[in-house]
């Protein structure tokens, strides 16, 4: 099968976030099923730059672009999966981040670039570029492809459309004025389309008419369609329900095997977990803490949002600090999170260490180094950080929302005597519950026998994507009836 992959962002390429590791694991995993998968992104001016050998094949004109638009062609860095680059270096070609400016703040002409990138995969997606390739499928994924299933339903003949939410919550939403200025059919100015209160919706392109719709867990798929996670989404939800799947993501263990990982200090496995020891004291050198390999190193990675729960472990953080541990977090997001955590790491500066920014090698030493990892988000699609910390033998701490629900089984008494348990899971949304629960893992963490023994069975947790890959081929092949 014939299947194009878009996405906004695919690790070694571009990553922002978990959205990167899918894209650049998924389509990896598809080849090694048979299929003829190729991918899609922007052409960013960081992108460019690590890209390698590529080749110009085709010009287009395209509707909203003032300039002729380049498809490069090249292939994703360390696969054999080919990569198609879109160059509009009006949208494209500028430094930084894809979504924000070097002031934090959304490009102004988010809606004009991202509109550019749809329209040229839907000339992809209809072979009219000359490349003699017509995809049977096309994969979208978030709002920065919304559009495409949109545009390609009033193509015929056309490639069948599945449409994976990776996270409701960033849904691609603009003025009236940006949906006039896309010159897209006036009837789309409807609830029925792309119109949202009054704005103009990407994402509503994907789930209303995209052939199928995933997301990235079975939890979350439940839950966005209800209220509290619908993110006003919730009834087009439901009423697309008999479409939408939750397909879990997987780990990308050629990157993430603490056995074979080149960015650790040591390696480490099931069977040898001795290396995890150096990884733990390198960790404490670089984040300038005691080397104690005997206090319980807690770590936390990620976007400093709300949504991942900051404001928790902010709120828990002075009790969290009369304990006897010590913690690592690394992140970047909002200003005021990043403000907070400087300041706390000044007056705890012997049992926090805080680094703000974004770093790949990083984030492979925390999670190889630390002995638990936080994750108390209000909600997650899916969360890679926990499935990355399960098999560095980090046991996470977790609240019990969307993947990390589908991911980790708490350390009851009957899990521990099961040998089940993988890590600590909690309910409520507050700081006294995610408290208790650290509380929970503070004391199991003195029993060494069955410390060992979850670390053990953590570790041997399988969520690599052949079996995720599976599934969504299932989904392609089932998918006959638009086509
Ligand atoms: P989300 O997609 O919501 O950001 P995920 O847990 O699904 O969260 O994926 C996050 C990915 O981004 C992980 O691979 C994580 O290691 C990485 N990541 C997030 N923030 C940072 C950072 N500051 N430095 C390095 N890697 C980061």
């Amino acid at each position: 099968m014939k299947i194009l992959f878009a996405s906004s962002e695919a690790h070694p390429l571009i990553k922002t976030g978990g959205l990167a590791d899918v894209s650049g694991a998924l389509p990896k995993a598809l080849r090694d099923l048979k299929q003829d998968v190729r991918l899609v992104l922007p052409a960013y001016q960081e992108l460019l730059a690590r890209a390698g050998h590529l080749t110009e094949v085709a010009r287009l004109a395209l509707t909203g672009s003032v300039e002729p638009v380049r498809v490069l062609e090249g292939v994703l860095p360390g696969s054999a999966v080919p990569v198609y680059l879109i160059d509009a270096p009006l949208c494209f070609d500028r430094p930084g981040n894809p979504y924000s400016g070097p002031d934090g703040k959304d490009w102004p002409d988010n809606a004009q670039r991202f509109a550019v990138f749809c329209r040229a995969i839907v000339e992809l997606a209809q072979d009219r570029v000359g490349l003699n390739w017509r995809p049977d499928r096309v994969h979208c994924n978030d709002w920065q492809t919304g559009l495409v299933p949109a545009l390609l339903s009033l193509e015929t003949p056309r490639p069948a459309t599945i449409f994976t939410v990776h996270n409701l919550a960033y849904q691609g939403l603009f003025d009236q004025a940006g949906f006039l200025a896309l010159d897209l059919p006036s009837t789309w100015w409807s609830m029925h389309a792309l119109e949202f209160h009054g704005h103009l919706s990407f994402i509503k392109g994907g789930l209303v008419f995209a052939d199928a719709l995933t997301t990235v867990s079975p939890t979350y798929a439940a839950e966005i369609r209800t209220p509290e996670f619908g993110c006003g989404l919730d009834g087009l939800l439901n009423q697309r329900a008999a479409q939408l799947t939750g397909i879990l993501n997987g780990a990308d263990y050629a990157l993430w095997d603490p056995a074979s990982d080149p960015l650790l200090d040591a390696h480490f496995s099931r069977q040898s977990l001795k290396g995890k020891d150096a990884n733990k004291q390198a960790l404490q050198q670089f984040f300038g803490l005691p080397t104690d390999a005997r206090l319980p190193l807690f770590a936390h990675i990620g976007r400093l949002v709300e949504q991942k729960g900051i404001d928790l472990v902010l709120d828990i953080l002075p009790e969290l600090m009369r304990r006897p541990l010590q913690l690592a977090m690394l992140g970047s997001g909002q200003a005021a999170f990043e403000a907070a955590l400087r300041a706390a790491q000044t007056v705890y500066p012997e049992r926090l260490g805080i680094r703000i920014g974004y770093d790949e090698g990083l984030a492979h030493r925390i999670e190889a180094g630390a002995d638990l990892f936080l994750m108390p988000s209000r909600f997650e699609p899916c969360g890679l950080n926990q499935i990355y910390s399960l098999r560095y033998g980090t046991l996470p701490i977790v609240r019990r929302t969307g993947g990390l629900a589908d991911t980790v089984v708490d350390a009851t008494p009957a899990s521990l005597d099961a040998g089940t348990a993988t890590g600590f899971v909690f309910d409520a949304a507050t700081p006294e519950a995610l408290l208790a629960c650290i509380d929970r893992a503070l004391r199991l963490y003195t029993q060494r026998t069955a410390w060992t023994r979850a670390i053990k069975n953590a570790m041997a947790q399988d969520f690599s994507w052949a079996r995720s890959a599976q599934l969504y081929l299932k989904l392609y092949l089932d998918l006959y009836r638009a086509t």
